[in-house]
């Protein structure tokens, strides 16, 4: 088990060129290394609800915007937007090297690679398709969709982009009316 005192020496925060302030390697992290928890406020569903938050299943969804929901379990989530969960600062990416796991009742951010000291950590936000033109994605990957979109829905946001392209190209080869 990772203490936490480790664990600040495992990232640091700095400035990030994906998005505002982001979450960093401070040194070389081995694949399935438990790297920072995502701590908030236990929540009751029925207060989540209340809050007006959208509840997603998956326990490594987000909610939408700024909304910092994780599913702990049946009764429970977790908010963390509280200023000492510096997790909340990761930024998604459409090829992450890091994801939220569920372990003993607590959540995770865990390395799904090796990452190198110097490296921002990301994870996928999962985001649904709707709304996705609301959340435009700068992570700089090689197969960024340029929208923040889960690795579920990326088959699908492809083709609607390349639907778009094609209606966008149609109609400028359209004749001009007189
Ligand atoms: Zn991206």
């Amino acid at each position: 088990m990772i203490s936490n005192l480790k664990d600040e020496a495992l990232w640091k925060i700095d400035s990030s060129r994906i998005h505002d302030n982001g979450i960093f390697a401070a040194r070389d992290i081995p694949l399935e290394t438990r790297i920072i928890e995502y701590i908030g406020r236990k929540i009751t569903k029925a207060e989540a609800n209340r809050r007006g938050l959208a509840l997603f299943e998956s326990s490594k969804t987000v909610g939408g915007g700024a909304v910092y929901i994780f599913q702990l379990n049946k009764k429970y989530d977790i908010d963390g937007n509280v200023p000492e969960n510096h997790a909340r600062l990761i930024n998604h990416s459409c090829d992450p090297n890091c994801e939220a796991r569920k372990i003993r009742g607590r959540i995770w951010i865990v390395a799904l690679r090796d990452v190198t000291a110097g490296e921002e950590l990301t994870y996928d936000y999962g985001y649904d398709l709707e709304h996705f033109l609301d959340h435009p994605c700068k992570c700089g990957s090689e197969n960024c969709l340029g929208y923040i979109v889960g690795t579920d829905s990326h088959k699908k946001l492809k083709k609607i982009l390349r639907n778009r392209r094609r209606r966008k190209r149609g109609n400028n080869q359209k004749p001009k009316p007189e």
